[in-house]
Formats: structure tokens, sequence, C-alpha cells
């Protein structure tokens, strides 16, 4: 039709993979069909390396917004899609051209990069960039050629069809929704948390998320707040129609944090805190992971950020894994145990997430949290001290186990 919009979307790096390339393929194939089930005229069609959606005008926002919660993608551009004739081809380099300079992305220069994967068409690659380049030249004589560094390209890849388009978005890269195995995010109302369950999502992960509430002490806006990060975060899920993309365990830990709070005063420890309470979040997310069947937990921690982020303290929370008979440790994942504030906060707001995360709501470890607390935590003297908090029933009961 017409007035139908063509995207042209380039797969991302699972096409360097071999006898599981197909795979690969099929999930981001139904993944982008969930992102656009809010669309009736969307349509998709694969070819290696290629994806064409072609949708209504009406649709093609709803259709966007959908690419650019796709993780496997490298880019997509609209396109146009025309018959393989030299001269037509040539039109539409002309028309492309044109758009580009009417939409800001063009004032000086350009270069055409032409693909002919069809062999059959009577001009190769070199020939139709430099027969394209030359009618857009006489077109808009202000433009100049650089083959280096091009203000915008213009492109033309002759395969099924020819394809031509102009500005290109970038997509997430990363690996199709649901390749990479299931994860249970500790999902605080941070700004760490929500982008490192977003990084392992873009690497393929399936999450569900695991919220602490201490509530009286941390509101129900707290709480809210998680449920709309994780809202924000299982957008890029490619979850079911209907499904949350990254659904959230809220657990009770109120009983547990004033246990440990009264406990830990009692025996003149109360430096320990943070780094007790992690290690009970810990032994919590041990059990709703293998109770949920999920492969790994996932923090936002990041290499001495905070006091209970030293490698000391690392070791401290790490130790109460896979302490039940017949069990071994569950990976911990820390995608952004090296990643700088600056490059959290970077993608923070790019996925969304940021103003939200910053909204001024304590969780709960904000509270109860010693003055100076101990920031080379022994693993010796932390499980000892932590045995003697006898937190494990308090545990079971707040919907952990
Ligand atoms: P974030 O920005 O994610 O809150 P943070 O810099 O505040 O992290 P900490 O408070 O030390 O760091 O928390 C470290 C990690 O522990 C968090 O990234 C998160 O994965 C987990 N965590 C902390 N508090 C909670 C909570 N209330 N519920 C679930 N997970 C939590
Ligand atoms: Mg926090």
């Amino acid at each position: 039709k017409d007035d139908a919009v063509l995207f042209l979307i380039k797969e991302g790096e699972h096409t360097l993979k071999g006898d599981n390339k197909k795979l690969y393929e099929k999930s981001l194939m139904q993944n982008q069909k969930q992102h656009l089930h809010g669309t009736s005229s969307a349509s998709i069609v694969q070819k290696p390396g290629r994806m064409y959606l072609s949708c209504s005008v009406e649709d093609a926002g709803l259709a966007e917004e959908a690419l650019r919660h796709l993780t496997g993608i490298t880019g997509w551009a609209r396109a146009k899609a025309v018959e393989k004739d030299t001269n037509t081809v040539i039109a539409a380099s002309v028309a492309c051209a044109k758009e580009a300079i009417e939409k800001g992305f063009l004032h000086k220069t350009f270069k055409v990069d032409a693909r002919r994967s069809d062999k059959s068409f009577p001009l190769n690659s070199p020939a139709l960039c430099a027969a394209a380049g030359e009618k857009i030249l006489e077109a808009f004589p202000e433009l100049t050629v650089d083959v280096h560094h091009p203000e915008q390209t213009i492109r033309v890849e002759v395969r099924e069809k020819a394809f031509v388009y102009g500005h290109e978005e970038k997509g997430l890269r990363g690996l199709p929704a649901g390749t990479g195995g299931r994860g249970l995010l500790l999902l605080s109302g941070g700004i760490d948390s929500p982008v490192a369950g977003f990084e392992m999502m873009r690497r393929g992960m399936k999450l569900e998320a695991m919220y602490f509430h201490a509530y009286p002490y941390t509101g129900n806006e707290a709480r809210e707040k998680v449920e709309r990060l994780a809202n924000i975060v299982g957008a890029y899920a490619a979850a079911v129609p209907g499904k949350a993309g990254l659904p959230l365990h809220v657990i009770n830990f109120t009983d547990v944090q004033i246990a440990l709070r009264d406990r830990l005063l009692q025996m003149q420890a109360s430096e320990w805190g943070t780094v007790m309470l992690r290690m009970a979040m810990m032994e919590a997310a041990d059990l709703l992971a293998r109770k949920r069947r999920l492969a790994c937990i996932i923090t936002g921690e990041s290499l001495a950020q905070v006091a209970s982020q030293t490698v000391h303290n690392i070791a401290c929370t790490q130790s109460r894994l896979g302490l039940a008979p017949n069990h071994y440790p569950l990976p911990v994942l820390r995608p952004l145990i090296g990643t700088d504030k600056e490059d959290i906060i970077t993608l923070s707001k790019k996925i969304g997430a940021y103003d939200t995360s910053i909204e001024p709501y304590p969780d709960c470890c904000t509270l109860f949290s010693p003055p100076h607390p101990v920031i080379h935590g022994r693993v010796e003297e932390a499980n000892r001290i932590y045995e003697a908090l006898e937190l494990s029933e308090l545990i079971y009961s707040s919907g952990a186990k």
C-alpha cells in the first residue's frame, strides 16, 4: 500500500552466532510481535540479518515505541521500498536526500552507500553509488560529497526489492529477551538496581524482581515507586500481552529489620547493621530464587559506592548463599560493579527510569542505618554475629520462602 510505513530493522550480535542463530531469530520475531500487540496494522517479515516491519501511518508511532524497547537490534530506519529498476532507485535516492534536508539531518555533506545483494541488478554497488550521488548533486547543488564524515548517508540496499533510507535510529543492541535464562533482580527504589536489571535484560535474561518493604518505616509511596520502576524496566521484556514484563515480589521485612536493630543494640554491635541487613536480604533472595526456579540473583551494587559495597562487605553478603544442604550457591550477578556513577545515571536516563528513581521516598536501607557502618567486614566475624541474631525464622515468614 502506498500510505504504509516501512521500517528496515538491523538485527544484533546474534547474527554472528552459528547453529543457534535460528533460535535467537525466532525469539526476536516473537518479541517483536509481542511489543507490537497494541497495533492492528503491523506485519513483520524476517530475512537474513534484516527484518521489515510495515504498518499504517497511524500505527507508526507505536511501532517506533516498540522498536525503542526491543533488545537484539542494532538499529532501524524508515525506508522506501521501490522496484528494482535503475531510474526508480536513483529517483528514490534523490527523494530521500530531499527528505533528509527537510527534516534537518542534511545541510551540506552526504554520501551514498549502496549494497547490491541481488547480482542481477544492472549496476554494481560502486556504479550505483556514483549514479545516485550525481543525481543528488544535480538536484541540490548546495550539497557536496564527503565519503569519510558525511552529515547524512543515503543508503540503498538492493535485495528482494530496492530499499532506500537515510536517517537511522540506534537500537538497544544486546540479545533478544528470553534467550539468556531467568534471574531474580533485587529492586530497590534507587538509581542503580533498575539499571542493573535493564543491563541483564539486554543480555537476553528474563527477570522477576524482589523488593524488601519495611512498612510503616517505609511508606506506601516507596513501594509504589518501586512498582513503577518495575513497569519501566519491564517494558523492555517483550512480555506476553497482559502480563507484567517484570513481576514484582514484595517482601515484608519490617520484623527482620526491627529484630536486627534491637539485637545488634543488645550486642553493642550496631555498626554492623548495614552489612547484617544485606546478609539477611541475600538469604531471603536465595530462598525466593529457588522457590521461583530462577538461576541467579542480580543486584545494583557498584564497587565502593557506599559502605556496604566494599569488596569485603560483598564477601560477607555473598557468604549467606547456598547454605542449605545439597545447595550450591547461586551466582550473584552485579552488572554495575565496575561502572562509574555518571555512566549509571546516563543509562538510567536513557531507559526512562531516572526521574522516578530520584523521587525522595526513603527505602528500608536508609532506616536504621548506623552512623559509622563497618566498612571492612571480616567474613568469619560477620557470620558469627549474623548467626547470633537468629533471623532465620523471621526471614522464612517474610514471604520469601
Ligand atoms: P540502588 O540505587 O539500586 O538502591 P544503592 O546504591 O542504594 O542501590 P544499596 O542501598 O547498598 O545501594 O543497595 C545495593 C543493592 O541491594 C541494590 O542495588 C539492590 O539491588 C539491593 N537492595 C537494596 N535495598 C533493597 C530493597 N529495599 N529491596 C530490594 N533490593 C534492595
Ligand atoms: Mg538504594
